[in-house]
């Protein structure tokens, strides 16, 4: 037994009397013992104030852990009674609400878990409650509508939440933060959702990074007047290094077996950049690339691309685009007819990309982290509920 009968100063036990703190021999528990110093009540039903006791009631409650060892808390609760209108009530505790099986610091705990990629059965199982009690305090969490930023990324990912394919991810991108989920990616949706905000708020929005996403890029052309729409230049670049992979898997095919092995394991070198070539990389890439005319076209179509990123302003990447367009569209590779097209219709918010240095690589990166949340959680049934975990979650 550590000490009995005190006041605890510290913080979980503050304002109530510690009868005995110890640890139970038996089962290594720590058990607490505490109560309300007794003092004037006024009645919640009539007014009048009171120091009548009519009985007491005992409440056995979980808390957390503490140095590996559980910590079962007793709680003599009081009950007054008012001689005035007879009617008795429990007094208030400020290590345990009315009504509630846990204290406040074990919801508080459990909530905090929760940012953790990890199920509401984990937590619930290593913090001793049942999952319905975990899920239920969840609920009760209520993120806003978000604050829009002055610079947002959008891109979607298959949630299958709330009866919806497909939810939105809303990123700042340049401070790497989910802003908002929303529930799905219809147009009509998207409008309501961002004609909520008001125009001057709307207006403050300089910059959205998108996908080559046509829904997204109408929606921000008309719910953002302000904004530059900026192509994310990784979704670009695959678009081209995907084409060059097509080129090769057709190539490959007329190949004998060993040939066709060689190919599909130096693949790599044929996206690789080539200023990242060693030496006798470029020899083995050159061996590759005599094989085929049109491999060799593909991979060159592929470098020259790199070359526009290069440039420093905006101006000068629309022309080398614009050379890069004429070029392929003269090389004529079937694979490269998707850039061709796509790009034309983007050179603008491809363009943009030189002038700045934004991405959505953090928005990427967070839906592979929902991704894996979706699995621990064996599905995102509630939209509501798996909204609040994401952004719980970053
Ligand atoms: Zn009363």
């Amino acid at each position: 037994m550590l000490q009995d009968n005190y006041t605890q100063d510290l913080p979980l036990f503050k304002g109530v009397t510690v009868k005995y703190f110890r640890e139970n021999e038996e089962n290594g528990n720590l058990e607490v013992f505490i109560e309300m110093p007794v003092k004037e009540h006024r009645c919640p039903h009539c007014g009048h104030t009171t120091t009548y006791i009519k009985d007491y009631r005992l409440q056995t409650v979980k808390d957390l852990t503490v140095a590996g060892k559980p910590l079962i808390v007793t709680v003599r609760k009081r009950r007054y009674i008012c001689k005035e209108c007879n009617s008795t009530f429990t007094e208030d505790n400020p290590y345990i609400k009315r009504y509630c099986h846990f204290p406040q610091r074990f919801y508080l705990e459990a909530i905090k878990e929760t940012s953790d990629l990890q199920s509401f059965s984990a937590i619930a199982r290593r913090m001793g409650a049942s999952v319905t009690s975990i899920i239920r305090w969840f609920d009760n969490i209520n993120y806003p509508k978000a604050e829009l930023p002055s610079c947002i990324a959008i891109d979607e990912f298959k949630g299958n939440a709330g009866g919806e394919k497909f939810q939105c991810n809303l990123a700042d991108p340049v401070k790497h933060k989910i802003i908002d989920i929303l529930p799905n990616r219809d147009s009509e949706d998207l409008y309501k959702h961002f004609l909520e905000y008001p125009y001057e708020k709307r207006a403050k929005v300089k910059k959205v990074v998108m996908d080559l996403s046509t829904l997204f890029r109408s929606v921000a052309k008309k719910i953002f007047p302000e904004a530059k729409i900026i192509a994310d230049k990784f979704h670009v670049i695959r678009v081209v290094t995907n084409s060059l992979e097509n080129v090769r898997k057709r190539i490959q095919k007329e190949f004998h077996d060993t040939k066709r092995k060689w190919f599909k394991r130096s693949r790599q070198l044929l996206l690789k950049p080539e200023y990242k070539l060693t030496d006798e990389d470029k020899i083995e890439l050159n061996r590759m690339l005599i094989s085929s005319r049109e491999l060799e076209k593909a991979w060159l179509l592929k470098e020259l691309f790199y070359e526009i990123f290069k440039e420093k302003e905006r101006k000068a990447a629309k022309h080398q685009l614009r050379d890069w367009l004429l070029l392929a569209a003269e090389l004529s590779v079937p694979e490269f007819q998707h850039c061709i097209t796509t790009f034309t219709n983007w050179s603008t918010e491809i363009a943009n990309i030189v002038d700045e240095n934004v991405s959505n690589g953090f928005i990427e990166g967070s839906n592979n982290k929902i991704k894996v949340l979706k699995r621990i959680s064996f599905g995102f049934q509630n939209f509501r509920r798996s909204r609040n975990r994401i952004l719980n979650l970053i």
